[in-house]
């Protein structure tokens, strides 16, 4: 990514054949300049092995001892790997939780019991036993002998020799022509090393080196690809952001009359919140600047309303405005209350989405590019190519953190710079938005409905089925409707099909014959989703069991009950979520976790921090303090381009200092600033409508 134009192919190295070129193909490396990008996931400092009695639950550190044994150890549907070392003075045991056969046959060929083995890791204690979590593994004799040595990722096929002999070769050969696209006052400003210097680096530390931190990936080094990457980043975003200030915008000339007729009709009045909130997008939309506002507001905390309410802003003033979600279930829902809504206010609304037939789909392409004013619902189908919108004012995307960065940017280039509301639960703290979502103002909306009784959380385990059904049966005795969710069990998604599925049949000629049970997946016809919704919304079922289809937005004030299957395998964000769909009316509602016995000390955690906290910003603190390898922030989820280096989480200071830079390069402009952008094109490949930078 950082490197010139002429690739130099991968056979030219010694010892790389046209098969082991295809294995470095998987790590990321086409040529010998990609090659010195793969940088070592860890490091072991061989001079200083650690005596196991010594270690401490927590810490990562670097033991060396002798292989006692190695087996599997199986559960219902999984199992762990383990392998007892002993270094004379203790035993500690390694374990895996999560390995394939690869992996497993790597260990059984390069481990067997009396063998030597050097292995980094975290440590931990399990059951009151010193356990090392998915430890680096090496044999003495691997690398270069003793000091710091890296330990590269690897892939199937390939060795810890094979990979460090083509990474030293391509060092000789390209690493010198590496261009640093930072400038050097600003280098020097931030302390950081020079490109060249951090690449050799990083493949060789130098005696002395602290290897703790690069282990946590914190060295000066690392640091310096890290910040590179984020610079180009938010480079792009700030780039982005100045072009569509620069484009002149309209203002929404309306009177609010519409608002004004459907607050009446609604059964309650707004909340503080949603009035403040509304009132932030109001002057934005009034103003002749394109609005970049991102929402933010907690599950549950009423954001579809305050989107209905701009959107009829915008027809009222005699445009077009669309909502795109992330799925056709909620698209379906938002759609079935707006077009309602739209309907007593006699304005036009429509729905589009990907499974729609040809002919209802032609219908409402004809409404949308006729240029009438109207208030759309779409998936993404409403990004594709051939969609125009004539009149369009105003673009509402939901659950933001479900699309990239590029899709949200897509839908704004439909229409004459329209403008751009973008909603999320995902409960970033405030600091932290600024900084990643670079390009958007941000609203809070910080207040719930009234009346909303916090979700209670219990956890269940596989012991606990009667109770479970007692549970059920006792919440649908009132009326309430309850969802059953399970995860994706085996990674795939046929598999999650048949778990829900299965279920459902169960549960509905064994365990509840008497009751009326629905089953969803992402999977069935779009019309069979919808009737299914609408006969659990309106009662026809008393349960629902489903996929995580029904993870965000869904809004079934009568469901009082949810229940995670698998609980352990979904990340605290999720949860989050799942357990939002329940507790939107006045009643009291309840979240049953199911989980086996045997989870994971992390999952275990996650699971203790649902039943302890329900505010989805005291959650997302949890996280930040976790970080645990579960990644529930989802932070591909939450729209960003895929980092290589940098974490939007652990590296917020430098994110805000990439941010700094960045305004700071792009006011001053001059030749600095214009060789930059040209990286920053690179970075985004295209996907960002940029200025022309020549
Ligand atoms: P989210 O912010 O998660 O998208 P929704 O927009 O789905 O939340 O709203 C959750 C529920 O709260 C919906 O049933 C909605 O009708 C209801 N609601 C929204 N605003 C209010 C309000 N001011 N008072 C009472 N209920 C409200
Ligand atoms: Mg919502």
């Amino acid at each position: 990514m950082e490197t010139g134009s002429g690739k130099t192919p991968l056979l030219t190295l010694k010892g790389v054949g046209d098969k082991v070129s295809k294995k470095f193909a998987n790590l990321g490396a086409g040529s010998v300049e990609d090659l010195p990008f793969i940088i070592p996931r860890a490091y072991q400092d061989r001079s200083h092995p650690q005596p196991i009695p010594t270690l401490v639950p927590g810490a990562t550190y670097t033991v060396r001892g002798q292989v006692m044994s190695l087996y599997e150890k199986r559960y219902q549907r999984r199992g762990t790997l383990e392998i007892m070392v002993s270094d004379g003075k203790g035993v500690l045991l390694l374990k895996w939780f999560r390995y394939n056969r690869w992996l497993k046959k790597n260990l059984e060929d390069n481990f067997p019991a009396g063998s030597e083995v050097i292995a980094t890791g975290r440590v931990d204690t399990f059951a009151g036993q010193l356990q090392m979590y998915h430890p680096e593994m090496a044999n003495p004799g691997d690398g270069e002998g003793q000091g710091i040595v890296p330990i590269y990722p690897l892939t199937e096929g390939l060795t810890q020799r094979a990979v460090k002999r083509a990474v030293e070769q391509s060092l000789d050969m390209v690493v010198d022509h590496f261009q640093e696209f930072i400038p050097r006052n600003v280098l020097d400003e931030l302390s950081l090393p020079d490109l060249v210097t951090s690449i050799r680096s990083l493949h060789n530390p130098p005696a002395g080196t602290d290897v703790e931190a690069l282990n946590r990936g914190d060295s000066p080094w690392h640091r310096r690809l890290k910040f590179g990457e984020l610079l180009l980043f938010q480079l792009g975003l700030l780039q982005h952001r100045r072009s569509v200030r620069q484009v002149p915008g309209f203002s929404v000339e309306s009177e609010g009359e519409l608002e004004n007729k459907l607050r009446d009709s609604l059964p309650f009045t707004l909340t503080g919140g949603q009035d403040q909130v509304l009132k932030e997008i109001r002057d934005d939309l009034s103003r002749g600047v394109p609005m970049q506002r991102l929402l933010q507001g907690d599950v549950g905390s009423g954001k579809t309303l305050v989107a209905f309410i701009c959107m009829l802003h915008a027809v009222e003033s005699g445009r077009q405005a669309a909502l795109m979600v992330p799925t056709e279930v909620l698209a379906e829902q938002h759609f079935s209350n707006m077009s309602q809504w739209a309907e007593e206010l006699g304005i036009a609304s429509v729905l589009l989405t990907g499974s729609m037939g040809s002919k209802e789909k032609k219908k409402a392409l004809d409404i949308i590019t006729s240029g009438r004013p109207v208030a759309v619902v779409g998936t993404h189908a409403l990004i594709q190519e051939g969609v125009d919108f004539p009149s369009l004012a105003l673009v509402v995307v939901d659950e933001q953190h479900r699309f990239g960065v590029v899709q949200r940017l897509a839908l704004r280039k439909k229409g004459e710079s329209p403008h751009f509301l973008v909603m999320t639960a995902t409960p970033i703290p405030r600091s932290l938005t600024m900084v990643l979502y670079g390009d958007l103002d941000v609203s809070t909306l910080d207040e719930m409905p009234p009346g909303r009784k916090p979700v209670q959380t219990i956890i269940f385990n596989e012991s606990d089925r009667a109770r479970l059904h007692l549970a059920i049966a006792r919440e649908v005795k009132d009326s309430n409707r309850v969802f059953i969710v399970y995860p994706l069990v085996e990674e795939t998604e046929k598999s999650e099909l048949s778990a829900a599925s299965e279920m459902a049949d169960r549960y509905r000629k064994e365990i509840f014959p008497n009751l009326k049970i629905g089953l969803l997946t992402g999977r069935m016809p779009a019309n069979e989703k919808e009737r299914v919704m609408n006969d659990f919304r309106n009662g026809r079922y008393q349960v629902l069991v489903a996929t995580t289809v029904i993870e965000v937005g869904v809004d079934v004030p009568d469901a009082t009950l949810m229940v995670v299957e698998h609980a352990d395998r979904f990340g605290l964000f999720q949860l989050h979520q799942l357990r939002g769909r329940v507790g939107r009316g006045t009643r009291p509602s309840r979240c049953i976790l199911v989980a086996t016995e045997s989870v994971t000390p992390e999952a275990k955690e996650r699971l203790a921090v649902m039943t302890r906290l329900t505010s989805g910003f005291e959650i997302a603190q949890e996280d930040l303090k976790m970080r645990g390898p579960g990644d529930f922030f989802g932070v591909r989820q939450a729209g960003f381009p895929d980092f290589r280096y940098a974490h939007p989480i652990r590296d917020r200071s430098l994110f805000a200092s990439a941010r700094d830079t960045g305004e700071r390069l792009l006011d001053k402009g001059g030749n600095e600033a214009q060789n930059l952008l040209k990286s920053v094109e690179e970075f985004w490949s295209g996907k960002l409508e940029l200025p022309s930078s020549g």
